[in-house]
């Protein structure tokens, strides 16, 4: 995985904040308002107490103008700090709103090999959770930063102006606190990455146990769930004690060491007070409040840094997955998908998943225009990694795939895609109504067109007795259908969306006789007109290929038709008495 650069992290993300200048403005000048006003303050208290103390306590006048004043700069600074407040707001969700729109998109164009290495839940959660901490570390930080940064200057301004000699004081702890600042945000940002880390695997474990719900039940997983999610969850919790530790060190560090420098301005101020009669009990009162607020900013910098330092974790995380590379390219002069030859030809196609041996060797086959070629083989000879090649999930190591003589590198990935139809074997219906899991094959369908597609595929039936027809909700939200209805729903889908060139990816879970020979019609229907590879399980459906490829570690073993490869008594014909034993079974 690459690793993005720190100061690259919030250089990238700024740049998300810079989308939204004039928010972004308005929160840095309420906040720069903002600090004026509190640099103020303990100027005015000093001429308030001076002013007092030489006319007088009694001078009732006096005090109660100097509070209003007072209470006045503070009223403004919270008024201040209420626009400052909802204006961050509105500019941070707009900002995580971008960054996961972003992500989102990026997500929809990765290739299938990015999803191959990565777990759900922890994409989900670099989206959900990631996103989120980046960002208000950034926007916080640059906005605290400024403040706390603004405050400082002020502050240090004021005091020279005060008094040099314990302005100078004040500044003893500084290169003190700088180190150790320094030396946490390095450890913390480590901390916060295996923190950031955990949380992802958590959350692919319950992805996990949630879909595999079923099966945990069933196999009596539950003890080892369990113990998984301790172990993670405790590892989880490991990291996330370990980075608010190191903020236990640091936080009452910082505190004690800037508690030496003010304690420094108490005993010389005291001292000053008995020895100088120029410096005065207003001024002696204003300095310990400005070196209250100096030390203040400061501290909070370095919580900003152990919160930059958890930002930038999660920053990486987001832009790995942002930076990821869009591995299948479109050609740059790309040509049209062929209009009238849809023959599928691979010649000496070789490929093989990432670090492992090739898994389709120096393949060479055709399936002439409008034909039908079945693969047949033992699980793990390759079928479906020929159908991930032929849709461009993969690109091919050697040799080349070609539609209608045009080779399927040279059309864009959408155009290829979107005239070759799927079949899954797993029939992916969307949680929403019939019709919308239908329209996605084509739009702009008409209802008729659908009733006439769902008769094709043997699911009319069964679509018009439930109780709100195309519009019944499936899935999660609504009703749950039998294996054999989605089977023929995805069938349905196929019919409409008239793509030239087909890819059915046999289902082998089971459905009863009449079920399945619904199916077996619908299947015969779709394929008619179409260019079709089918990865075939059924006998039924073998028998009917123009076709029937016997397919053995990425190797042709055996081609020909039904009675050729029969009459061969060879591997085909193994399997077909062992699947005629299944069924007569
Ligand atoms: P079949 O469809 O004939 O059962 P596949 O094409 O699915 O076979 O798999 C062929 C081989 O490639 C198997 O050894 C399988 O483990 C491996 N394989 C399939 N998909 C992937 C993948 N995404 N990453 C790595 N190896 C894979």
């Amino acid at each position: 995985m690459c690793q993005t650069k720190n100061n690259k992290v919030i250089y990238r993300v700024s740049s998300y904040l810079f989308g939204y200048k004039s928010l972004f403005a308005s929160t840095l000048l309420l906040a720069c308002a903002m600090t004026i006003l509190s640099v103020m303050a303990p100027s005015v208290i000093q001429q308030v107490l001076d002013k007092v103390l030489v006319s007088g306590i009694g001078n009732g006048k006096i005090l109660l103008q100097g509070i209003v004043l007072i209470a006045a700069i503070f009223f403004f600074k919270e008024l201040l700090n209420c626009f400052r407040i909802r204006i961050n707001n509105k500019l941070e969700q707009k900002v995580i709103f971008l960054l996961r729109q972003d992500l989102h998109n990026k997500l929809l164009r990765l290739p299938v090999t990015f999803y191959d290495r990565r777990k759900s839940g922890d994409i989900s959660s670099r989206v959900i959770e990631d996103v989120q901490s980046v960002e208000r570390a950034i926007l916080d930080g640059t906005e605290q930063g400024l403040i706390s940064v603004l405050t400082l200057l002020g502050v240090s301004i004021m005091m020279f102006l005060q008094e040099p000699r314990l302005a100078a004081l004040v500044f003893i702890p500084l290169p003190i606190l700088t180190w150790m600042a320094i030396r946490h945000a390095k450890i913390s940002k480590e901390n916060w990455r295996a923190v950031r880390d955990k949380s992802g695997d958590l959350n692919s474990l319950l992805v996990e146990d949630i879909q595999g719900n079923r099966l945990i039940q069933s196999f009596g997983l539950m003890q080892r769930e369990k113990n998984r999610f301790a172990e993670i969850a405790e590892a989880l919790k490991y990291f996330s004690l370990r980075a608010m530790y190191r903020w236990s060190i640091q936080g009452p560090c910082a505190s004690f060491t800037s508690s030496l420098g003010i304690l420094g301005v108490v005993g010389m101020g005291a001292y000053l007070l008995e020895t100088d009669p120029s410096f005065t009990t207003g001024q002696f009162f204003a300095f310990l409040l400005y070196a209250n607020m100096f030390y203040e900013p400061i501290r909070q910098l370095v919580g900003i840094n152990n919160l930059v330092a958890a930002g930038k974790a999660s920053g990486e995380r987001v832009f790995e997955v942002l930076d990821a590379p869009i591995e299948i390219i479109d050609p740059t002069s790309p040509y049209a998908f062929p209009l009238d030859c849809h023959e599928v030809t691979f010649s000496n196609v070789s490929f093989s998943y990432s670090e492992r041996s090739p898994v389709v060797k120096n393949l060479t086959f055709k399936i002439a225009h409008g034909s039908t070629t079945a693969l047949v083989g033992p699980t793990g000879a390759g079928k479906s990694t020929i159908a991930n090649l032929l849709l461009r999930y993969y690109d091919v190591e050697n040799g080349s795939i070609e539609i209608g003589g045009t080779p399927i590198d040279q059309i864009t990935v959408d155009e290829l895609r979107s005239n070759i139809g799927i079949v899954p074997q797993d029939p992916f219906l969307f949680d929403t109504s019939i019709k919308e899991n239908l329209l996605l094959a084509k739009d702009s369908a008409q209802e008729i067109e659908l009733w006439h597609a769902l008769e094709t595929a043997h699911a009319r039936e069964f679509v018009e007795a439930l109780p709100r027809g195309l519009d019944t909700l499936i899935g999660e939200r609504g009703i749950r259908l039998s294996m054999g209805e989605k089977q023929r729903l995805t069938l349905a889908r196929a019919m409409l969306k008239s793509s030239p060139v087909l890819i059915l990816d046999e289902a082998t879970a089971s459905v009863d006789v009449a079920t399945e020979r619904q199916i077996q019609i619908a299947i015969q229907k779709l394929i008619k007109t179409r260019t079709t590879l089918i990865i075939a399980h059924r006998l039924s459906t073998i028998r009917e290929a123009d076709n029937i490829i016997f397919l053995e570690n990425g190797k042709i073993l055996e081609q020909g038709s039904h009675e050729e490869l029969l009459r061969l008594n060879g591997a085909y014909a193994n399997f077909c008495s062992l699947q005629e034993n299944i069924v007569s079974n």
